[in-house]
């Protein structure tokens, strides 16, 4: 009797405990939210989707800002201190932030996106273009940048091939999970709503380019972040800068090269970035006869109320672009 009674009384304690967890929507979350670094704007994005409010995040390297040049402010230094989680690209392309982690002291567990995923490297899609081997680096800022050798072995821009941030939500979603099991819920609902979306923006970034005859899809940009772009959505790409848009100013010799390039790959168009000057296309375009397609969005989101103020956006708006600019 007394063992049924118990037997009863703990089954009724199991339901009720599980009751509770598949509540997590009504559970008070009184404890101050993690708090979470993104190195630039297009991170920022993915990281929020995820989270939505349950974290106090913060973007280092805002909206239109170059992540390649960027410099850390002592405002940087404070925020990097206290976060619970930092994530990042690697690869090189935060060359800034092994020395702020340092000098802020920070204690949070570092993410870094591209581990895991197939990298390419820049030799690999290198071949092309030269330009900025070897510039001669007349450079008038001042600064101390090494100019073209200031990025690393890999290609970090990784985000323009939309397969690849399915990928690195993924991660997102497991680092936060782990950190915050508290909230466990909202992020793995949130991950699974938005790669729904992302699955749905490659499948339509596919489609488009198919719009272009293939002897149409070549890419001439600023600077060298479209190869997994270009190998997703299959297009030949080139650039005036190399791999980061720390080179040096590209000589006039190499101008020169880069626009018999530009006649020879036989395109209407050629594109600069919302993250770099574009007197350098600009000049290009002018004297290989081709336009200048509107700015597309590379390494940095727009501006809110801009086409390129999400993620989502701007790899609509940049595939629209480059198929309009292609096709004339
Ligand atoms: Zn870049």
């Amino acid at each position: 009797m007394p063992f049924t009674r118990t037997r009863i009384f703990t089954v009724f304690i199991c339901a009720a405990l599980l009751a509770v967890l598949a509540l997590p929507v009504t559970r008070s979350t009184a404890q101050t939210p993690l708090k979470v670094v993104a190195t630039f704007s297009i991170l920022g994005d993915l990281v929020a989707n995820v989270a939505a409010d349950k974290v106090d995040l913060k973007v280092l390297v805002g909206a239109g800002s170059d992540t390649h040049t960027y410099e850390p402010s002592p405002a940087d230094s404070a925020t990097l201190s206290d976060a619970a989680l930092i994530f990042e690209i690697g690869a090189e392309f935060e060359s800034w932030l092994d020395a702020l982690v340092e000098s802020s002291g920070a204690k949070g567990t570092r993410i870094v996106l591209t581990e895991g995923l197939e990298l390419l490297k820049f030799d690999e899609h290198d071949d092309a273009d030269d330009m900025h081997k070897g510039g001669e680096g007349d450079k008038d800022e001042g600064e101390d940048h090494d100019g073209e050798h200031e990025h690393g072995e890999f290609d970090p821009h990784v985000w323009h091939d939309v397969s690849l941030t399915i990928k690195m939500v993924e991660r997102i979603r497991d680092a936060l999970v782990a950190a915050d099991a508290e909230n466990a819920d909202a992020y793995m609902l949130n991950a699974a709503a938005y790669i729904i979306e992302l699955g749905l923006l490659d499948a339509d970034l596919l489609f488009a380019a198919e719009e272009l005859p293939e002897a149409r899809r070549t890419l001439i940009t600023t600077h060298d972040t479209f190869a997994y772009f270009g190998a997703r959505y299959g297009f030949a790409v080139d650039s005036a800068l190399g791999a980061t848009t720390e080179a040096a100013d590209p000589s006039a010799g190499e101008i020169a090269a880069l626009i018999e390039r530009v006649k020879a790959a036989n395109v209407p168009a050629i594109f600069a970035d919302n993250v770099s000057n574009p007197r350098l296309m600009e000049q290009i375009a002018r004297e290989a006869g081709v336009s200048l397609a509107p700015p597309l969005f590379t390494d940095a989101l727009g501006e809110a109320g801009s086409e390129g103020e999400s993620y989502l956006k701007m790899m609509r708006y940049n595939m629209q672009t480059i198929v309009e600019a292609l096709s004339k």
